[in-house]
């Protein structure tokens, strides 16, 4: 019997656990870094080689499968509502997370690290609303910046519609075309993951260890748990009350892509396996879930976003700085601007941050500090992020009537 992938990456990940620990303990730890690291990123490459066209194609192909402008309306309308307010609500759980465990209240570390190379990359939000119409499309494609990308496809996939025929049709077609084709090769490189998460995780804790953990304990704390309210209370409660989805078996259905989100640090890379996992395991379909995921997996970030609030405020914390009330607010606002704006690659989120300093006016040297631990709050806060993107999938997809879901209540 064939061990199914989600098992496969578990064990995976568990391996590479263990493997990054003994080269610690052993100290292997260079042939971990040059030699083992390599799959990984053979496996980041691959999943990275097939995004632009399977984002593209799947749009394309989603877009014309939605027809009206009137119906492509009321699904935006639902997708943009449905990542702001879960987005808010993680921002919410994660205010009231540090105000009640106060993390760097009294707490006594020493800055690790500089942020100037943070602070030169941070995007301006400004030049990020205003970047997602691209001046050339095929240029924002070759640079792989997915905004502009989806902006561009949402728009083409549209006017196909409203083409003349024959060339609606052919058009629909070849790009319809096209996407079968991205899925047969999405599922190749797919079935590499577990050699993949293997690597990336051995890598990981070869270079982080538990060492640079303990002193930040109280932080990481408090961003876990979080993550952990928002990923099993408010959005299992969303899915039950609002779309009657069974979050257990949505959880299952999802696991393999949840996994790579965790060791991947990436909800682009895991994007290919979101939409896997959503068509074929959860039942939505590809109409909802090429509209919504590739969206979401630059847009909705709830994870990043609890996370931006936190750091934030943890930051503030530490420095001794009282934030009023109205302050506290402009981090709640900035914190969703960044989660928005905040690509969906490792360690995003926290050059982001640099933003939300900036708008409260706390120093940005703060980001030194969090800098140590950054790498393992980024892969709980990515799972959090693709889980997020999901669940709004089968949400919106039953919402449009959707009968073919596998994860509603009663039938798991
Ligand atoms: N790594 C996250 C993601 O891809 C973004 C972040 O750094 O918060 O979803």
């Amino acid at each position: 019997m064939k061990l199914k992938l989600h098992w496969q990456i578990a064990i995976a990940l568990i391996l590479g656990l263990i493997f990054g620990f003994a080269s610690r303990a052993f100290h292997f730890e260079s042939f971990v870094t040059d030699r083992v690291a390599i799959l990984g990123t053979i496996f980041l490459r691959g999943l990275r080689m097939i995004i632009v066209p399977l984002i593209v194609s799947s749009i394309v192909s989603g877009v014309t499968s939605i027809g009206s402008a009137q119906n492509l309306g009321r699904m935006g309308l639902k997708t943009f509502t449905y990542y702001v307010t879960t987005s808010l609500l993680a921002i919410l759980v994660g205010l009231v997370m540090v105000n009640l465990i106060e993390p760097g209240v009294g707490a006594n570390v020493g800055l690790q690290a500089t942020p100037e190379q943070l602070s030169a990359n941070a995007q301006r939000l400004g030049d990020t609303l205003l970047g997602i119409i691209p001046t050339n499309p095929l240029q924002a494609m070759v640079n792989g910046d997915m905004l502009p990308t989806i902006f561009f496809s949402l728009l083409f996939g549209f006017f196909i519609t409203q083409a003349p025929s024959p060339y609606k049709q052919h058009l629909t077609d070849l790009f319809q075309g096209i996407f079968e084709v991205m899925m047969k090769l999405t599922n190749f490189i797919i079935r590499f993951t577990p050699i993949g998460v293997f690597a990336l995780m051995a890598r990981t804790i070869t270079q982080t260890g538990f060492d640079v953990i303990l002193p930040l304990g109280a932080y990481m704390v408090t961003v876990m748990s979080g993550l952990l309210f928002h990923a099993v209370i408010t959005l299992p409660a969303l899915l039950f009350f609002v779309a009657r989805v069974n979050p257990l078996a949505h959880a299952k259905a999802m696991s393999a892509a949840l996994l790579t989100a965790f060791s991947t640090s990436s909800s682009s890379a895991t994007l290919p396996l979101t939409m896997e996992c959503v068509e074929h395991n959860a039942g939505a379909s590809n109409k909802t879930s090429s509209f919504v995921l590739p969206l979401g997996a630059t847009i909705n970030m709830d994870g990043t976003a609890l996370y931006e609030c936190v750091a934030a405020m943890f930051i503030a914390q530490v420095y001794g700085i009282d934030l009023s009330f109205g302050q506290q607010m402009i981090v709640v606002f900035t914190a969703l601007l960044a989660s928005i704006g905040a690509a969906g690659i490792p360690m995003a989120g926290l050059v982001m941050i640099t933003v939300i300093l900036g708008a409260v006016g706390l120093p940005l040297e703060g980001v030194g500090l969090i800098l140590a631990v950054d790498r393992i709050l980024d892969m709980m806060r990515t799972a959090v992020n693709v889980w997020s993107d999901s669940s709004g999938t089968v949400i919106i997809a039953k919402s449009e009537g959707e009968t073919e879901l596998k994860v509603l209540s009663g039938t798991a």
